[in-house]
């Protein structure tokens, strides 16, 4: 029998634990899932309210309708009923207008931009959506390859902004590959499941438990000791893990055959040393939501994402998430999520909520001059690692599952490429990386 541990509780996780587990049972593999925080689902993770009926992500989340393995992952749970379908509007705010552009046709009703440039906007877009596989256009940059196709106006209005908020000073860096990857997926119904994704994660966990995994909540990792040869030729990994459960928190070395990380570089350079995370290209930004709870709807005519391309606003998209969810599952409430990247030593990244808060109110006002009196309540969410940066040509600088460690993989946010990260690629990631280890151990 080989002791397995999985380094975090996320999606990407729990399709490990679930798809080892389904190759050989607890009698072959011992499977351990670490988590430092209280509850499994990583990014995705949620919570609830008094008379909430579902919980909430603490980031606005959705599924494409084509996100095919998350839905293959489902169903072999039996869980492929709590995925639902639902269109949905997406708008931007330019020039103190919001500009519905979610189709062809908005796009061609969109006269901020002469027709020409609506024509060749749309062809574009058509030409990615159509395009089977984009990869060997990461040898340009998005910024320059869209703006010498569709055009000066288009980028400067509908694509720069984005890409600004989003990629701060790495803007101009980001390569087109990327943006291929962020159109083509994209479908017109959005996908969400019954309970929200919390539930969802926590559901799965259930079963894994009834499988034979193993759960360590609130136990941190705080270092992996690589293995040196035992007496019986048998090499094994150490871990250190310290419980979180209490004030007086303990430390555990444990040893384990085979290490499985899904946590970002910059958390998994932590407690190990290997070469591999040192590589500058491993770069990434971070992420803050404010989900905002109120009284009443804060956007009009029912927008569930509005995303921001005015100069100077402090986040990126408005994500009302009950102009897609019905709010009859928050006790009427209405939320929003107001989205922002940043590198993690901007200034803005250490504020507490409530400063937070007090700098977005003046943009907030301009959207609904009666948000105060709307307010019920607000929580900022924040995560340390949350959109790698994919320059000209990424693919060279992939940081392989194979770690240089035999049996230390690895599988996180920065092994998908060049779709952009989510729970559909985390499941696609991880799919791969059981491949892996299924040859490695002759399974
Ligand atoms: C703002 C935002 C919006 C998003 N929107 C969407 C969306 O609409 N649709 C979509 O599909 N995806 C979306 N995503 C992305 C999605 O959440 C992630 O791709 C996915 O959750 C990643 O799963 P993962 O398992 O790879 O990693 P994670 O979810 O990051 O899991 C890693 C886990 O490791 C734990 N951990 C870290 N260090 C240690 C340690 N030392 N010991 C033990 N545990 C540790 C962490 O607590 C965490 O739970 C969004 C992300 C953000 C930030």
């Amino acid at each position: 029998m080989k002791k397995v541990a999985i380094i975090g509780g996320g999606f990407g996780a729990l399709n490990v634990a679930w798809q080892l587990s389904n190759i050989a049972g607890p009698d072959k593999l011992q499977i351990n899932v670490f988590e430092q925080d209280q509850q499994v689902a990583g990014m995705a993770g949620g919570f609830t309210e008094k008379n909430w009926a579902w919980t909430l992500e603490k980031h606005y989340h959705h599924l494409f309708a084509k996100d095919r393995a998350f839905q293959k992952f489902l169903k072999s749970l039996g869980l492929e009923e709590k995925l639902f379908f639902k269109k949905t509007k997406t708008s931007t705010r330019w020039q103190g207008k919001n500009f519905q552009l979610d189709s062809a046709l908005s796009l061609l009703a969109f006269q901020e931009l002469s027709l020409f440039d609506r024509l060749r906007t749309g062809v574009v877009l058509a030409f990615l959506k159509i395009l089977p596989n984009g990869q060997f256009l990461e040898k340009y940059p998005a910024s320059v390859f869209l703006q010498k196709t569709m055009g000066k106006k288009p980028w400067q209005i509908i694509w720069q902004p984005l890409f600004k908020s989003k990629f701060s000073a790495w803007a101009a860096d980001i390569n087109m590959a990327w943006f291929w990857a962020r159109i083509k997926p994209r479908t017109v119904k959005l996908a969400y499941v019954e309970g929200g994704f919390q539930s969802l994660a926590s559901e799965i966990q259930k079963q894994l438990v009834k499988k034979g995994v193993k759960f360590h909540l609130q136990e941190r990792v705080e270092k992996i000791y690589l293995p040196k040869q035992a007496k019986n030729n048998q090499a094994y990994f150490k871990l250190k893990t310290k419980s979180l459960k209490s004030q007086n928190s303990t430390t555990q070395e444990k040893k384990y055959d085979l290490v499985i990380s899904t946590l970002p570089s910059t958390q998994f350079k932590k407690i190990v040393a290997l070469p591999e995370l040192k590589d500058d290209h491993l770069r990434g930004l971070s992420a803050m939501t404010m989900v905002v709870r109120l009284k009443e709807s804060l956007l009009p005519d029912k927008i569930y994402w509005l995303n921001i391309n005015e100069k100077r606003w402090p986040f990126l998209a408005v994500v009302e998430h009950n102009n897609f969810i019905d709010n009859k599952h928050y006790n009427q409430e209405h939320l929003v999520y107001l989205g922002r990247y940043l590198s993690s030593d901007e200034p803005a990244y250490r504020q507490s909520a409530k400063t937070i808060w007090q700098s977005y109110l003046p943009y907030l006002r301009k959207l609904n001059p009666n948000i105060e009196q709307l307010l019920i309540d607000y929580r900022l969410y924040k995560e340390d690692f949350a959109q790698p940066l994919v320059k000209v040509n990424h693919s060279q600088h992939l940081p392989k599952m194979r770690t240089s460690c035999p049996k230390l993989y690895w599988v996180s946010m920065q092994h998908i490429y060049p779709f952009d990260r989510g729970l559909n690629q985390a499941i696609v990631a991880s799919n791969q990386l059981v491949t892996e280890i299924k040859q490695d151990l002759g399974l």
